[in-house]
């Protein structure tokens, strides 16, 4: 798959995304934006693509998956941990609308600086890219709507669970270094919890991390 339509008539034939705000994000936004020059060919590849220093921008059916899973509506206000290239973040943004804002965590100052100039260039106001250990969360604009891991965690981030919303979703990949699961948990009194299925991310880093 190497086009934007062919992975779309790819999500709805095969009932993978079903959401149809998130399928016009996927539009709306340009992945080509985010990604190194060299890869330009291979921006609608259904893989993911290194953006240096060891890390990778997700493929699009995960970054998709993802985001109809975290049920996001305008006005939410939005943790992502993990900023990498800042195409999940300008996703969601899409899907906050104006009144609505994402906060995202990336622990390599050069990627969150990477992340900003993508941001600025397609002149996304409404996301908030921070550079720190987000493993930790954000305290500073907690409690948050949604939550967004993208990077693997070694257990299920409590101190993350704090900072969401009572009813408020998180979506994070949870197992060791080579597979993880994708968990849905939705914060109740017990938490309600999903398996989407088994996915591999980079890791986690930081004080919760690997
Ligand atoms: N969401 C990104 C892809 C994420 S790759 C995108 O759309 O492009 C995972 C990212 O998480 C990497 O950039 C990695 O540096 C970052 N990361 C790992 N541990 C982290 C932590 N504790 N806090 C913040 N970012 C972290």
């Amino acid at each position: 798959m190497q086009s934007k339509k062919e992975l779309i008539s790819y999500w709805i034939k095969h009932e993978i995304i079903k959401d149809q705000k998130v399928i016009e994000a996927f539009k709306k936004i340009p992945r080509e934006e985010f990604i190194s020059k060299e890869y330009l060919s291979q921006a609608y590849g259904d893989y993911p693509l290194s953006i240096g220093l060891g890390q990778t921008i997700s493929q699009p059916t995960t970054v998709m998956i993802m985001t109809e899973a975290l049920e996001v509506k305008e006005g939410h206000k939005i943790l992502e941990i993990g900023t990498g290239s800042g195409y999940q973040a300008a996703i969601l943004s899409y899907l906050v609308g104006k009144k609505g804002i994402v906060y995202t965590t990336e622990i390599i100052e050069e990627l969150a600086r990477f992340a900003e100039s993508n941001i600025k260039k397609l002149n996304i106001r409404n996301v908030k890219v921070i550079y720190s250990d987000g493993s930790l969360g954000y305290k500073k604009a907690a409690p948050y709507d949604r939550i967004i891991v993208t990077a693997g965690s070694p257990r299920i981030p409590e101190e993350l669970l704090k900072q969401l919303k009572p009813s408020g979703i998180m979506i994070v990949p949870v197992g060791d270094l080579l597979s993880q699961k994708m968990l849905k948990i939705i914060k109740k009194k017990k938490l309600e919890i999903k398996d989407l299925g088994n996915f591999t991310f980079v890791p986690l880093k930081g004080q919760y991390g690997h």
